[in-house]
């Protein structure tokens, strides 16, 4: 078995980095900032895939494929967007390598095989997908436009933290046109919903819905709404993005359409993305110091059966009533393992389990068989019971629904514990010291207030809540009218 792990009030970011490695979710690769995703790291990924394009598909979005490389010209044409991406691109200049004259053994660029234009990697697609709709829309008759792309993006990110912050990372992005304003802006309000059930419902992240100030709003977007969620070492982290694009990228692009009156109009758009972050929030939002706790619904296996024996005939007593564990299981749509291997002792079995987070374990053993009973635990409260074979189905299936209820409780608990409503700045500084979490306070609307708050704490506005909108007070900074208070928080 392998080392504990460090715990959380040692060391978080150290107890974050080990969890990752030691529960076999991902590791650090040869490629600067990239990560490999291993096995069970991208089945829980897969799981939220899954849920994530069915709801996409409720909500009447296709999915489609654009390119990777982005023409360098196309690349340009929304100035905000161009600009806001430049400082973190990779960009192709060359196609083709030859052998080194000088270096035997080695290659180099050929520099007679230069592009002609450069290609950028995708940060992010708006560019060659609007460039693409120019050509798909020109009535009113072919919009919407409701399409959704799971890809891989590039940003060269300096400082790369595992899930969280990546040069390369697998995400959806949504780029949806419309007729209208009203309807493009109900649409990016739509998918942040969507966002949200899916964090709270399946991944039992409790999240604040807002819309970012205009300093942290998406590079080309009028608005950017948001989903933030809280993590247990009190920093926010911004968990999905939905943004309504005005018709930004449709002017730079020359998308027009005629419209039910004949006239032509340029069409209006939004985007919106969730990536591999999310693996970073569930981790942060749930695990413990013995490892990862996973939601019942994105456990690659929900409970695990480890057999306790010492010798063949015992072994084949027990496995015989796993395996009938495991059809009854199956049957009820519960993902179960038997793990029968005999390389691994049952406590190694049971540490693995646990660090891996697997929701229910159950152990049997020569003395349960002749009671009729297995011993059930629970990986979140580490509890375990006796069960009998006749309950055991019934038990499972509540238990499943109660940890994913539990969890979600448990995080909403401290998330509202971890909101501290401020009055005045020393309070502020106070509780940015003494407290962390998110920090409610009033802001008077003005950039300058902002970055000197950033400047001198690192906490930045996070959202702009929805629901907290147009409670009027003074600004705990400048003094001035506020129009409500906002979330402040340090932040992934
Ligand atoms: P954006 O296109 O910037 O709105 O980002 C879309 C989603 O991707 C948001 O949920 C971000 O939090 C997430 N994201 C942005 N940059 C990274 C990164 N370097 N690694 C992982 N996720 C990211």
């Amino acid at each position: 078995m392998s080392k504990k792990l460090t715990s959380r009030t040692e060391d978080y970011s150290k107890w974050y980095n080990e969890l990752v490695v030691k529960a076999d979710l991902a590791e650090n690769s040869a490629v600067r900032g990239c990560m490999v995703i291993k096995p069970y790291g991208y089945a829980i990924w897969e799981k939220m895939q899954a849920e994530l394009d069915r709801m996409f598909k409720e909500t009447g979005h296709q999915n489609a494929y654009f390119p990777l490389f982005v023409p360098k010209s196309l690349f340009e044409a929304e100035e905000k967007n161009a600009e806001g991406f430049a400082k973190e691109c990779a960009i192709v200049t060359h196609y083709r390598l030859q052998a080194d004259p000088d270096k035997p053994g080695k290659l180099r660029v050929d520099p007679e095989a230069k592009l002609e234009e450069e290609l950028i990697v995708r940060p992010t697609s708006e560019a060659i997908i609007w460039n693409t709709y120019r050509n798909w829309i020109q009535s009113y008759r072919d919009l919407p436009i409701l399409i959704n792309q799971w890809a891989n993006v590039v940003r060269w990110e300096m400082r790369t933290r595992l899930f969280l912050r990546t040069a390369e990372f697998l995400w959806q992005e949504g780029h949806t046109a419309h007729e209208t304003k009203a309807e493009a802006i109900a649409e990016a309000k739509l998918m942040n919903n969507v966002y949200a059930t899916f964090a709270e419902k399946f991944m039992a992240i409790p999240v604040v819905q807002g819309v970012k100030t205009e300093s942290e709003r998406f590079a080309g977007a009028d608005e950017t709404y948001c989903i933030e969620a809280l993590m247990q070492d009190g920093k926010a982290l911004q968990a999905g993005t939905s943004h309504f694009l005005g018709q930004n990228f449709a002017k730079a692009f020359d998308v027009k359409f005629a419209n039910k009156e004949g006239k032509q109009d340029y069409v209006w758009a939004t985007s919106w993305g969730v990536s591999t972050r999310l693996m970073g929030a569930l981790i942060m939002t749930h695990s413990d110091d013995n490892g990862l706790v996973l939601p019942p619904s994105l456990a690659p296996n929900q409970v695990v059966i480890v057999p306790i024996y010492k010798s063949d005939e015992e072994f084949e007593a027990v496995s015989k009533v796993a395996k009938d564990i495991l059809s009854d299981l199956r049957g009820k749509g519960i993902t179960v393992k038997f793990d029968d291997r005999d390389t691994q002792r049952p406590g190694a079995k049971f540490a693995q389990h646990e660090l891996q987070g697997v929701p229910l374990r159950i152990a049997i053993g020569p003395k349960d068989l002749n009671n009729g009973t297995v011993e059930l635990a629970r990986r979140d409260t580490l509890s375990k019971e006796i069960v009998s074979l006749t309950d055991l189905n019934k038990k499972v299936e509540d238990l499943l629904k109660e940890i994913q209820d539990s969890l979600f409780k448990k995080a909403l608990h401290f998330r509202d514990t971890h909101i501290t409503e401020v009055e005045n700045f020393e309070e502020f500084k106070d509780v940015l010291e003494n407290k962390t979490g998110f920090i409610s306070a009033h802001w008077d609307g003005t950039n300058e207030t902002e970055e000197k708050i950033k400047e001198l704490t690192k906490a930045t506005i996070r959202c702009i809540p929805l629901d907290m909108k147009g409670k009027e007070g003074t600004c705990v900074f400048s003094g001035k009218p506020s129009k409500g208070r906002v979330l402040f928080a340090k932040a992934y």
